[in-house]
């Protein structure tokens, strides 16, 4: 029989997670947005608490933890602030293609000693560039063979965690000019070379940090290729598939903490004799807030089980749950203001921070028109199959008989 219920040993992390984004997140997130740095104490804190590097198989000294049980730490993170989620989330994608395609050797030699230092070390994913943000198959940065090393050339942007990460996880052409089909991936320690070029400097989430991370003939061991030689699109695809339940879950977070502190406000602000709650205007947009964080969580938890499963659809549901949350978690946040009015547009009441941070859910690990472009061509694949049960074939190609007959 289905069961929704959390398992004593997933709530128990539910509530651990939530009481440390209470306790050390939510009274710090205005102060660590206005830094636009990365919240490096806040994150060893997380790391000691076992909040990050989630799946990374016992064997290289990691704690295996399903992508479930990351949808629960990450809703929490999320509903502490969405831009410390993002710092803290950044080396689950970050070490996700190299769960996916490295071999246990080469975890244990590059990732280990990563997550199992007294200190946080932080590892970057580095996909994205100038021109080459959703059309990923545009890669620019090269990776050539010279004996046994791969030589590194090129410029990464927009590279969450990149100014204090050690390893960096690089998609790059080993045939230029073949597009998605002569891309591989890379672990590049940040010693062999790698700089840090502009930061970003960007509207919300600004308790995370990003910056170009420049490659100027980087050279790296041989056995710092991951996969095959031309995987590289599809292990970046793999990986994105997955990750995007942790931003789903961020969003999910967000969702329910505008429910909440739009609920408090409601409850004891007073406006013509009574609490603005008692008003309809009011408690209806609270109740469609609910609907849409139950539903945000509904959605993410369900990819993630598909995921831990093994079972096939999980392309398709991680993107509607990422399209799902992160427009409800814009939607919640832009309610939660217009709920706490005045205040809601102050900063020191922290709603306006939720909302700057929540747009960015919509933009990154695939923007929310990509996710649509997954939705809608997994619907025309599975079109060709579906049986309605209306029998009156639709005029088009392949419709053998375009009258209607009684
Ligand atoms: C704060 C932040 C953190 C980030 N962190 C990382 C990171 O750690 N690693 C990394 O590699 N990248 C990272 N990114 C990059 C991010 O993934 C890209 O910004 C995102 O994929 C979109 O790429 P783009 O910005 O180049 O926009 P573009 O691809 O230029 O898109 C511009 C607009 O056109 C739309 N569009 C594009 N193609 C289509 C289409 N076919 N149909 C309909 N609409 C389309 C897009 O949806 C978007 O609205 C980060 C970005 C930000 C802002």
């Amino acid at each position: 029989m289905a069961d929704f219920r959390l398992s004593d040993s997933e709530q128990a992390l539910y509530e651990r997670a939530m009481e440390f984004a209470r306790k050390e997140i939510v009274p710090r997130a205005i102060e660590l947005d206005i830094a636009n740095e990365v919240p490096v104490d806040i994150c060893q804190k997380a790391y000691e608490a076992g909040f990050m590097n989630l799946h990374i198989p016992k064997e290289a000294g990691g704690p295996h933890n399903t992508l479930f049980e990351e949808t629960l730490i990450y809703e929490a993170m999320g509903y502490g602030d969405p831009g410390v989620a993002t710092s803290i989330n950044v080396n689950n994608l970050a070490f996700a293609p190299l769960v996916i395609g490295a071999t246990i050797e080469q975890l244990q030699k590059y990732v280990q000693p990563m997550i199992t230092s007294e200190k946080a070390r932080f590892g970057a994913f580095c996909l994205t560039e100038r021109e080459a943000g959703s059309d990923a198959s545009a890669t620019k940065t090269t990776a050539v063979r010279d004996g046994d090393e791969w030589v590194i050339n090129g410029t990464k942007c927009w590279i969450t965690n990149a100014p204090v990460a050690d390893l960096f996880t690089v998609f790059a052409q080993t045939e230029p000019g073949s597009g998605y089909k002569g891309m591989a991936v890379f672990m590049v320690p940040k010693d062999a070379g790698v700089k840090i070029g502009h930061i970003e400097n960007k509207l919300g989430q600004r308790a995370s940090q990003q910056s170009e991370v420049i490659f100027e003939n980087v050279r790296i061991p041989e056995d710092c290729l991951v996969g095959e030689v031309g995987r590289g699109f599809h292990i970046a695809m793999m990986t994105l598939d997955m990750t995007r339940t942790g931003i789903a879950s961020i969003a999910t977070g967000v969702c329910q903490r505008a429910l909440d502190e739009a609920s408090r406000f409601a409850n004891t602000r007073i406006a013509f004799g009574k609490p603005i709650i008692r008003n309809q205007g009011i408690s209806f947009t609270l109740a469609d807030m609910a609907a849409k964080a139950h539903s945000a969580r509904l959605a993410t938890r369900h990819a993630a089980w598909l995921a831990d499963n093994k079972l096939p659809g999980l392309g398709m549901d991680s993107a509607i749950a990422k399209l799902l949350a992160s427009d409800y978690a814009m939607q919640n946040t832009t309610d939660a203001i217009q709920i706490m009015g005045g205040y809601g547009y102050a900063i020191e009441y922290g709603m306006e921070t939720l909302f700057r941070g929540a747009k960015l859910l919509q933009i990154y690990e695939g923007t929310n028109q990509i996710q649509r472009i997954v939705i809608a061509n997994e619907l025309s694949k599975r079109a060709k199959t579906l049986d309605t049960g209306f029998r009156l074939n639709y005029p088009g190609v392949d419709a053998p008989d375009h009258s209607f007959k009684q």
